[in-house]
Order: C-alpha cells, then structure tokens, then sequence
C-alpha cells in the first residue's frame, strides 16, 4: 500500500514546522531545506477532510484503478514530446520561411507549455508513474527547458502546495514590483494599470524564471521563505550541466545553423508564447475574485482553516467540461482536485471531481469553478484591477 501512503499521507498541513527532505532522487541528490521563517500552522483535519480522503480511497479500492498515470497518459508524453522534438528539428535544421517559422516557435511553445504541464508537473508531484525513476525522468523535462526542477520542487510543491495564497510563503505571489497579487502586498502608482499590461509580464515569464530567478535561487540559497541547506557538488554539476545542455539546444546550436537574427526572433516568439501558456494556466487557478488570502493569526501564527479547507477556499478551476483544453493543460483546470489531492495523477481528475464537489456540497465548503476559461480570465483581470485600485 505505499500509493496509499503516499496520498493520504502527504506531510501537507502536518508537523509543516518540522523541516521535511524532498524525495531522493537516482539522478542526483536533492537537498533537505529548513523554514527561514515560522511557517503558519493549519488546524487539525476537519471531519469534512477525513470523510473526503475516505470516499477517494474508497473509489480507488472500487474500481482498482493505481491513483498514478495510465497509458493515456504515457501516450500524451510521448505525442508532446515527439512534438516538441520534431517541431525543433524542423525550425534548427530544415528553417522555413519566415512565416511559417513563427508559427512553429508558437506550437513549439505550446509543445514546451504541455511538456510543463502533462509530464514535468505529474512527475515532479510522484504521480505519472508507480516507478520512482519515471517520475524523476518526467520532472527532468523541465531541465531540458531551461528550469530546474529542484528548484520547482520546492517553489511548487512546497511553498505553493503547502501554503497556497499565504502572503509570503506562498511564492507563486511573488511577481514584484510589477504586479500587485494579493491585498498585504505594497501597492505602487503601476499597478493601477496591471490589468492592463499583465501580459507583457506574462510574456517575459519564461525569460526571467530561466535566466535570472533560477540563478537567484541558486545564489541566495533560498526559495521564497525556505532556505535551501549548501549543496553538494553532485548538485552543483547537476545545475550548472542542465544550465549548460539547455544553453547549447536553444541558444548556441540554432544561433549556428540559422545565424543571430533569424535565432533571436524565434526564441524570443517561443519564450514569450511559452511565458504567457504557463502564467495564464497557473493564475486563473487561485489569483481570483473569489479566492481568498488568509493570513495567520498574529501571535498564534494559526489559519482559520484546516488544510483541506484552505486549499477550497484559495484555489478555483476552470471550464472543466472542455475535454480539449483538459487533455492540453494536463488537468490543471481540475485544481481543486490537483490541490487537495496532489500526488494523484490528473488522468483521474474528471472522476474524482464528482466525489469532491458532492462532498463540499454535503458539508458546505465551497468549491469554486469557473464553467468557461473565458470567465475565469475576467475574474483574473477584475482581481488585478481590484488590487491596482485600492490599498
Ligand atoms: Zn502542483
């Protein structure tokens, strides 16, 4: 039973004060991190959590389905990955003209962006494959694409998935100066107009997480407000060696076979779609009108809510009934499901959903969704004027 140990007892919203190791990895070592500051405390479980994580097992054991990714899921990789390779391949060593070009440094974007968010996102969570090493070959995709995904691990798995929309520990908050993204953010003369000009900070996304945030980590030895302890020199080759794969694939190898111009219109095309795919998805999930942004108790350091109910309040998905956009953002329109139920892979979501909406129902937590993507962008702009516009 590890899968079940693995879902239904993840270290969310237990003992977060004591430091935790990220899983070990067979490619490299990842280093253990400590909290730089004291780190909110949830709750205890409410019944509504226990019951909840009780009809998912149930369902499992019901239908004897493995809670990881099956083989349309396998099949999915392999479709984004070809994809991407042969997109690659096309534009680097077969350049077409001009026009066609930029629309492949789009669909390499969208390639790039489904990679992200179909096999790098389950993999990094554990929950593409029942083998260990699957998931770390998964999670490894984002090193081809210039991130890093230890750094990820923590930002995303950690920061995010622990303290989702908490000021300060969550990371994902942190666009500043130039977006305001929660109300205990300073709140500058810009950002009366970030509605308007989110997506040119979108746009540079991929460009800044690549090039400088990563490097900032590594540097500062910290991601948001976890500390990473010194790394090894395994892990210093590891870094410095993706950095150094991923600079020879999109800088070094096309500004030689297509020439310094024609290489920097289309990475340039290619980061900024890839910026603006991955930022959209990601914020239409908890930077919302209708989600919230607790703060821990002052001398308690306490959250109203336990874990579960947090997550519900804080996070909200999107156009759930569109198959098409489902199958392409790997499930990441399911966040309510994806947040409670992390290590789970999202080829179940669609199912679970039904379990997790009747159960709030039941119980009177909310579940927010948006039933269009369309609406979901509006609530994200309004969230964004709103902020710009008061202190
Ligand atoms: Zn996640």
């Amino acid at each position: 039973m590890g899968w079940f140990n693995q879902i239904f007892l993840p270290t969310f919203g237990i003992n977060l004060a004591i430091p935790t190791p990220i899983t070990s990895s067979p490619f490299f070592f990842l280093p253990s991190f400590h909290f730089l500051m004291r780190p909110p405390r949830f709750n205890q479980a409410s019944l509504f959590h226990i019951e909840l994580k009780h009809r998912i097992k149930t369902y499992f054991a019901e239908t004897k389905l493995s809670p990881t990714g099956n083989s349309a899921l396998y099949f999915k990789a392999l479709f984004f990955i070809i994809g991407f390779v042969s997109v690659y391949i096309h534009l680097v060593f077969f350049t077409p003209h001009w026009a066609p070009a930029l629309l492949e440094s789009v669909i390499l974007a969208a390639f790039a962006a489904g990679i992200g968010f179909n096999v790098m996102h389950d993999g990094a969570h554990g929950s593409f494959s029942k083998k260990e090493w699957i998931n770390e070959m998964a999670g490894l995709s984002i090193n081809f694409l210039g991130a890093n995904v230890f750094m990820w691990k923590t930002k995303h798995n950690i920061a995010h998935h622990s303290f989702t929309n908490v000021a300060d520990h969550d990371d994902d908050m942190n666009a500043r100066p130039l977006l305001r993204l929660c109300p205990t953010q300073k709140k500058y003369s810009i950002h009366n107009y970030q509605h308007i000009y989110f997506l040119f900070v979108y746009a540079i996304l991929y460009l800044y997480w690549v090039f400088v945030t990563d490097y900032k980590k590594y540097i500062s030895r910290k991601v948001g407000s976890i500390a990473i302890k010194p790394m090894t020199w395994k892990e210093h080759v590891s870094f410095w060696g993706y950095k150094a794969i991923h600079a020879l694939l999109f800088l070094v190898l096309p500004i030689y076979t297509l020439g310094f111009n024609t290489w920097i219109v289309g990475f340039l095309v290619f980061s900024i779609a890839t910026g603006i795919f991955l930022s959209l998805v990601f914020q239409l999930a908890h930077s919302l009108e209708e989600t919230t942004f607790p703060l821990p108790d002052q001398g308690t350091n306490q959250l109203e809510n336990d874990w579960a109910v947090h997550q519900l309040r804080t996070t909200a998905n999107f156009a759930t009934s569109n198959k098409i956009l489902s199958w392409l953002v790997g499930g990441l329109n399911f966040q309510v499901e994806h947040h409670l139920f992390p290590n789970i892979s999202h080829v179940h979501y669609y199912e679970i959903s039904k379990i997790i909406k009747a159960t709030c129902a039941e119980f009177g937590v909310p579940y927010l969704e948006h039933p269009k993507m369309r609406l979901a962008i509006a609530s994200h702009v309004n969230h964004l004027r709103n902020l710009g516009s008061r202190h």
